[in-house]
């Protein structure tokens, strides 16, 4: 099925994330390949995908866990630079256990975000075995924890390739900032509940005045990645939405999965993953969503136009309907004056 997957086309490294059997497969296989154990790294991912932070520092940390980040000591190991001292101390090799924990430039800052706990003292583990002591670690400290290893590593970068280094205040400032952003947008975005309106909602419900109600639902002509579909039709949705400026938002489907997941915010490693992520960032342009799932009986206007409408192709109707779904709409409208 030539569905186009994710609009954000994210960056050839990143598509592991967002891919059921793409590279995170292969991946595994080649990790397996070098006898790791791969029930480890698939405990790694869950952890990773749970935690409160922003996808680039979650593909960061796995990067840690799978050897991929490119540190001075496995840069050396491949013959690509010389030397693999460590840029702020110069007194060990730059080592994930060095520039993370023991260097005298990031093991004060452990305390300092309050997260001291999570500090690892032992050189032999790795990001995986760390994360698994960080399971009995509080959701918030775990989160400055983590924004604080990216902090570094930010740090870390500018000090190799421009020679500048920030007074550890401003680190812990950011570390602060950021898990502060993090949960600002998460509250916005992904703490609106679903409601399950299946068994209550005969009809469709119109909305309360300010608001904006967009339903939408996908057909399919063979079985199949329905749960794609719909999520498509969601995206398409919400663009719509954003096109007419509008502001708060109930989006509604009858996929009861997609409104699950959508509504945890929690994006993981499928295809259907990928454009919920889409949906997500497509929901930021308002300044409420609130996700909903009804039953098909009260989602009859986009289950016929679904129907109706060749798939792929874009039409758009503005104050009138296709004759096909116009009984459809009508129902709708009539509850509204109820
Ligand atoms: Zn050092």
């Amino acid at each position: 099925m030539a569905i186009p997957l994710s609009s954000r086309e994210p960056k050839d490294e990143m598509m592991w994330a967002y891919s059921k059997y793409g590279n995170y497969l292969v991946r595994s296989a080649y990790l397996l390949g070098k006898g790791a154990n791969l029930d480890e790294f698939h405990e790694a991912w869950v952890d990773i995908w749970k935690m409160e932070v922003i996808p680039k520092v979650k593909h960061f940390l796995w990067r840690l866990c799978t050897a991929t980040l490119p540190l001075k000591t496995r840069l050396r190991a491949r013959h690509l630079v010389e030397e693999a001292s460590c840029p702020w101390c110069g007194q060990a090799e730059e080592t994930m256990f060095h520039l993370f924990f023991e260097c005298v430039k990031s093991r004060t800052l452990w305390v300092d975000c309050e997260c001291g706990a999570m500090r690892c003292a032992d050189s032999s583990n790795t990001l995986c075995d760390i994360m698994k002591s960080w399971r009995k670690i509080e959701g918030k400290v775990k989160q400055r924890g983590v924004y604080l290893m990216w902090a570094l590593w930010a740090d870390r970068n500018a000090k190799v390739f421009e020679g500048k280094t920030t007074p550890n205040t401003i680190l812990v400032d950011r570390v602060y900032r950021w898990a502060e952003e993090y949960n600002r947008y998460a509250a916005r975005i992904y703490a609106k509940k679903a409601v399950n309106g299946a068994r209550c909602n005969k009809f469709w419900k119109a909305p309360a005045a300010g608001v904006i109600k967009i339903n939408s639902d996908a057909s399919l002509a063979v079985e199949g990645m329905v749960e794609i579909a719909e999520a498509k039709s969601l995206v398409f949705a919400l663009e719509m939405a954003s096109r007419f400026e509008v502001n708060k938002v109930i989006a509604e489907t009858d996929s009861l999965t997609v409104v699950n997941r959508v509504s945890r915010g929690v994006i993981h490693l499928t295809k259907l993953d990928s454009i919920l992520g889409d949906a997500l960032e497509q929901s930021t342009c308002f300044s409420h969503v609130h996700w909903s799932h009804v039953g098909r009986q009260s989602n009859t206007v986009a289950h016929n136009l679904a129907k109706h409408t060749p798939f792929g192709s874009q039409q758009v109707w503005v104050n009138h309907s296709p004759p096909e779904v116009s009984s459809y709409v009508l129902m709708d409208m009539l509850t509204m004056n109820e």
